[in-house]
């Protein structure tokens, strides 16, 4: 699950990081007071959704010439001004993909004197099954070109979860980016207290960049993303209710609501599969045919009829959908199950594409039976090959 900006910033700053005062807003008309309830004169601007480059990010309805999606203002009537232009408008970053993310909230900081920009995420490292802190003296709005063309200028500084970050690791980490003085003390609490926050909340990501070192010497917090583990959820009420459902796909929170595990992709070719790996294994088939899939579509092992017909009333409320591929094998799953479930959604939401179904296993002859003599129009199919191949000729 991921958050808002000011809400990872509210997190972090409960752990005790250095992070500005700042108000979220949701309408012009809120800035002037929010504003003014900052110490001032310089305010920062920063467009609220789910997604990183902000900064160099451009308005859809605003033409290329106007300045991105984190302002810096001057005054309370600049901050008001930015703020006519951001709020409700569309804001396209490079990991907003082209339809871009609606701006409905900003979030209006006091601003920083900044001297120094640097990057620092904390991840789960899969090679070294452990928390890892990736630093590096070059943070800002640039970070994925130092990783493409100056990787050594990033390191990654591993946790032992015995130890917790200790003595060294502090010092290993200010020595990679370099701090001395105030910094460097600051640095004593700052870096223990993320991976503290880290590992409290269940987080999957925590990346502050920019983590500054301003003009007077002390480190701050100026931009945080983070995800949290959804596995974990369930242990922290509090973090569950900074979820913002108008972020999320619509068809993965009805997902979500199921228990199903979907995925939404940019392909055409709808999957429904029982079990994570054949899933997957769908996937590759479809892609091996020459198309992409529409989504990822586990419906599980146990799933009953109610929840086949709302995972497949999902898959075919995606507009760009323009076949189905039902690909079962039937171990605790039974496949007669899986065939009611298909011919109830088609009854209630109809059938506008083609529908290719392939059932192997526990009860296949049952389930054949039953959409056979559903006077709905399916190709069935042998195997795998087959059922890919059918269902990449049928999209044509
Ligand atoms: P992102 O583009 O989505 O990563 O948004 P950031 O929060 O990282 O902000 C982008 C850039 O805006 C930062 O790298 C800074 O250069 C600048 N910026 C953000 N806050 C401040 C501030 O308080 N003072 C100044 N001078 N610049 C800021
Ligand atoms: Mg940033």
């Amino acid at each position: 699950m991921n958050i808002h900006e000011y809400q990872a910033k509210q997190v972090l700053k409960g752990f005790g990081a250095p992070v500005a005062e700042g108000v979220a807003v949701t309408a012009v008309d809120q800035v002037e007071a929010a504003a003014r309830s900052l110490p001032g004169p310089l305010y920062v601007m920063k467009s609220q959704i789910h997604a990183g480059g902000r900064g160099k990010g451009k308005f859809k309805e605003l033409g290329p010439d106007a300045k991105g999606g984190v302002r810096l203002a001057f005054s309370v009537e600049e901050a008001v001004s930015h703020a006519r232009e951001m709020l409700g408008n569309t804001l396209v970053t490079a990991q907003t993909g082209d339809a871009g993310k609606q701006v409905n909230r900003l979030y209006i900081e006091d601003g920083a004197d900044i001297d120094r920009e640097l990057y620092c995420s904390l991840l789960v490292d899969r090679e070294h099954g452990r928390i890892a802190f990736v630093v590096s003296t070059e943070g800002g709005m640039d970070i994925e070109a130092v990783a493409h063309d100056t990787p050594e200028k990033i390191q990654t500084i591993v946790i032992d979860p015995e130890t917790g970050v200790t003595e060294a690791d502090v010092a290993r980490i200010s020595a990679a980016f370099e701090l001395t003085g105030a910094a460097a003390e600051d640095g004593k609490t700052l870096f223990p207290i993320l991976y503290k926050a880290f590992v409290e909340t269940d987080m999957a990501m925590l990346e502050v960049n920019p983590l500054i070192v301003m003009k007077d010497g002390h480190l701050r917090v100026l931009d945080a993303k983070v995800s949290f583990d959804g596995n974990a959820l369930f242990r922290h009420a509090d973090i569950k209710e900074l979820r913002d459902e108008t972020e999320e796909d619509a068809k993965e929170i009805e997902a979500s609501e199921w228990d199903l595990a979907y995925v939404a992709l940019d392909g055409n070719i709808g999957c429904m599969v029982n079990g994570a790996g054949l899933a997957m294994a769908t996937m590759d088939i479809i892609k091996l045919y020459g198309k992409e899939p529409a989504n990822f579509c586990d419906v599980g092992g146990g799933a009953g009829k109610d929840k086949v017909a709302a995972a497949f009333k999902i898959i075919t409320a995606d507009p760009a959908v323009q076949g189905i591929l039902v690909n079962i094998f039937g171990g605790i799953m039974k496949c007669d199950v899986i065939a009611e479930g298909v011919v109830a959604a088609v009854k209630e939401v109809g059938l506008k594409v083609p529908l290719v179904v392939r059932l192997e296993g526990t009860n296949a002859e049952l389930g054949k039976k039953i959409l056979n003599e559903s006077g709905l129009t399916i190709q069935a199919a042998d195997d795998l090959d087959d059922a890919a191949q059918k269902i990449v000729a049928a999209v044509g």
